[in-house]
Order: structure tokens, then sequence, then C-alpha cells
């Protein structure tokens, strides 16, 4: 449900190269760059993230739009959010996905220990 039309004027456009940025899905770290538009979804190359179409979603994990992040425009940055995605990639999973580690190695660990135990 969508609240009303998510039609952006622009707004205090300084620089022409804001039309380049990059996002980033949150979910699973691809990276949709505008030079390049989707083939999979026939998003033609130049297409700035802010006009893909309204159902657009991630094409690797299919994550919606909001899960997106800027990222910047990725040549002449510091390089700050490319350190956050090649860190240690745990940057890159979402809160859910972490509990699911978490306890999903609790899990793991858990039936190891009665397996141990079992064998004795
Ligand atoms: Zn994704």
């Amino acid at each position: 449900m969508s609240t009303g039309s998510s039609e952006t004027p622009e707004t205090s456009k300084s620089t022409p190269e804001t039309a380049s940025d990059r996002y980033e899905c949150r979910a699973c770290g691809y990276v949709y760059e505008p030079s390049k538009g989707d083939g999979k979804r026939q998003v033609p190359p130049g297409t700035p993230f802010e006009e893909l179409p309204e159902g657009w979603r991630c094409p690797v994990c299919g994550a919606q739009r909001r899960k997106f992040e800027n990222i910047g425009a990725g040549v002449g940055t510091s390089g700050f959010a490319e350190n956050m995605g090649y860190g240690f990639g745990v940057n890159g999973l979402t809160p859910s996905q972490k509990n699911l580690l978490i306890f999903g190695g609790l899990g793991l660990g858990l039936l190891f220990l009665l397996s141990l135990y079992g064998l004795q």
C-alpha cells in the first residue's frame, strides 16, 4: 500500500553527478549501477535509481526498492561505503538475518552436543 504518489520533485539539484548515484541492496549486496541499468528488467543503461519503474525489485533477491541504500557514485568517493560492504559481510545482513545466523548456530551447536552425548 503506497501513501500517495512517490514522485519527488527535483529539489536543490546542485551537481549533475547525483543522477549517477549507485544503490546497494541491503539484503544481498547487489549494487544497481545507473550506467549499466538492469538488463533483466528491461531497464536501459543510464536510468537513475529514482526513475526505476514502480514495481522494480532487486534482480538478485527480489528485495523492494526501499531496501536499497545510496552508496554514492562510486568514482571519486572516499570508499567508505565500499569498505562497509566488503569488510566482513556481516554489515550487509539485515537484523533478521543476523538473528537467523545466531540462533541457527546455537541450534546446530546444541544438536552437535546432543549427538556427541548420544554416541557415548
Ligand atoms: Zn538484493
